[in-house]
Order: structure tokens, then sequence, then C-alpha cells
């Protein structure tokens, strides 16, 4: 049975009132308001964007939504994780300053920051996998002991998983920094030798320690990897590449049995948005003002989170004119997280898409 996918038009020029109003019509369509209790616990997740990114979902399109919440429970707080390479948002102290340089104060937003896996991303649980990838899914803390879960997606190609949305927002963003790295570690990238000037910006910024001279030319060592990916993208001479699309299908499985953990956990009491606004080659863990890809969408919203992925996909091709842009990033085929996703229950990749009025 096809999923409901939600959808209005919508473009970054609007404006935050007129963003704010279809952010929260969009949402109110999922049904989920109507289902939190008085006193839930509802994190909404989002991604505050890496330092100098300016790609990320502003607060104030959010303003409505989160009035919604506040009328059903004061218990709402806006979350992410920290991450596992080293950055603005590596520690809750550095990555809540961030949130607020980006808008997210409580005057603005009207809902506390809570960095979910605590101060260094040590506070999570430990689960039990179900699908054959992943053993032990390791989540953030506070989003199980959460009730209900808004998971809000800025749609982005991604460097790892070809596209980022709400599986990626909801089974990496979700997870500790050891969960990251469970999910992270098959995927080793390569340095070609001929390409590389030996500059040593790559060992600058791996988290490692895993980047190591070679006869004019860095090597990656397998053995220290985490496979952060970092590298991949600060190598100006495209000198480092993901070594197989394998390593990509394994990383996108891994991120859809997170994501089906952390999905069991709420019982159903989750939405998934996705804004197609500024869709950018890049996620918003790059420090970066990337050019938008295609001209601004829309947003989309359900409460099944491989449907509403699927429907970004497909409206991100149709408005290429065609072309799988996604795949022409980083040649990664996309679609084996939602295939996973599908094939373990995660949900569907077949939806009725719902136009509503702008
Ligand atoms: S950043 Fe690129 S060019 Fe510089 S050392 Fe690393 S692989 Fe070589
Ligand atoms: S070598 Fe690259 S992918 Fe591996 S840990 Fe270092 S920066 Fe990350």
């Amino acid at each position: 049975m096809p999923s409901s996918v939600y959808f209005i038009p919508a473009a970054a020029d609007e404006g935050p009132e007129v963003l704010s109003r279809k952010t929260r019509d969009i949402y109110l369509k999922t049904g989920l308001n109507d289902e939190l209790g008085k006193r839930d616990f509802v994190a909404l997740k989002i991604h505050f964007g890496e330092k100098h990114n300016t790609g990320y979902i502003k607060p104030a399109w959010l303003k409505s939504l989160i009035g919604e919440v506040r009328t059903r429970t004061p218990l709402a707080f806006l979350s992410d994780s920290n991450t596992l390479y080293i950055g603005q948002r590596s520690n809750s102290v550095e990555h809540i300053r961030l949130a607020w340089s980006h808008g997210f104060t409580p005057d603005a937003v009207d809902v506390p920051v809570i960095i979910a896996d605590g101060l260094i991303g040590r506070d999570a649980r430990e689960g039990k996998g179900e699908h054959g990838r992943i053993a032990a899914p390791k989540i953030a803390s506070a989003f199980l002991h959460s009730d209900a879960l808004i998971c809000l997606s800025h749609a982005t190609g991604h460097v790892q998983t070809g596209l980022g949305g709400a599986l990626k927002n909801m089974g990496m963003g979700c997870a500790s920094r050891a969960g990251k790295l469970d999910q992270h570690s098959v995927s080793h990238p390569r340095v070609t030798p001929k390409a590389c000037r030996n500059c040593g910006l790559c060992s600058d910024y791996c988290p490692a320690g895993a980047i190591v001279q070679a006869e004019g030319h860095v090597r990656i060592d397998d053995a220290a990897c985490l496979g952060c990916g970092e590298c991949l993208v600060v190598c100006k001479f495209g000198a480092i590449k993901l070594r197989w699309d394998e390593d990509a299908r394994r990383i996108q499985e891994k991120v859809a049995e997170y994501a089906h953990y952390v999905q069991a956990h709420f019982k159903g009491k989750t939405a998934f948005l996705n804004f197609l606004i500024k869709i950018t080659k890049d996620c918003d863990c790059m420090a970066k003002d990337d050019p938008r890809i295609v001209p601004d969408i829309g947003l989309l919203a359900s409460r099944d989170p491989v449907a509403v992925d699927a429907a970004t996909a497909a409206l991100v091709v149709g408005r290429a004119k065609g072309k799988d842009i996604w795949r022409a990033g980083y040649d990664i085929d996309w679609s084996a997280q939602l295939r996973h996703g599908e094939r373990i229950g995660l949900g569907s990749m077949t939806y009725d898409l719902i136009e509503l009025p702008g």
C-alpha cells in the first residue's frame, strides 16, 4: 500500500513568514501533532549547519511548527548529536554555541537546544540490531528518552551516501559517535598517487592520523582510517576517492538499519519533513557556502521516512530534467538506502504525492 507524502511548493526567497506557515501546514497534515501527549518529550531532530555553512534549515522557518508542538507539550527541544569528525560540532559546548550563532536561540525558537549524546558524545545506549549489517546500534540517549521524533531534514547530496534526507538524518544523526563510527567503518577512501600534490591538507583534517607520507604522495592507512570521509572533501585536487560503490552500499544499509532501530523505539510517533530548499551537492557538515544544484522545490512531509526520501529523490531528478544529479555528485547509487529500508520494513518506496496549496 502506498504511503502518503504531502508536498507544498516553496522557495527560500518567499521569506521566513511564508516558509514558517508552510512548514506548519505540512507538518499538521501528517497528523502527528494530534497524537502528542501533554508531557511527551518531543525531539526535533535537525542539523544546525557547520560553521560557514549556509544551506541548513533556518530557525525562522520552524517558528509556527514549534508553536503547534508547544500547544500539546512544553517538553519539546531541538536536537542533534556530536560529530565523528573534529569541528565545531564535536562537543556540546561548541555545538550549542554554533547553533546559537545560526539563530537557534531560545528567543528565536522558543525551545532549548539539547545535544543528544552529552558533553563529549558518550551518552548513548546500545540496542540489538536485527537486520544483518548492525549488531548493536548505539543511539544518543536523549533520543531514546524521548516520546516522539520530528525529523527535520535538509535534502542534500552526500559524499558517502549520494543522497542525504530523512534516513540519513535519523540513522546517522541519532547515532552516538561510536554509532557513527560503526556505520562509517567499512568505507575507506584511496589516494590516487598521480593526482596527489603532497600538500598535507588532508592529513591536517584527518581525525584518526590515518594519512601517512609515502614517496612523493600520501596514502591512507586502512587500519587507522575511521572512514569519516573528511579527506574526500578537503582535497582540492580530486586525489582522494571512495574505493568501491560496494562501500557506499554498505554504509547506506547500515544507515537504514540504524534508522529502523530509532523508528521502532518511537512506536510510530514520528514525522519526517524534508526541505527541498537550497539543495546542495554536499551536506550541511561542509563549512562552506555550497551553491544550489537545482532551483528550490518545496517541502515534503510524511510518516514514512523511506517514502519521503523516495519522493525527494524523484522531485529533484524531475527538476533537473531527468538527470540523476544525486549520482552525478559522487557516482554513488543512492537508492541502496531506500531499497534496504523497504526490505527491512522501515517504509515504502511507493507513495502517493499529495500536493497542498502553496
Ligand atoms: S589534500 Fe589531496 S593533494 Fe593534498 S596531500 Fe592530501 S591527497 Fe594529496
Ligand atoms: S583517512 Fe580520510 S576517511 Fe580515513 S579517517 Fe582520515 S579523513 Fe577520515
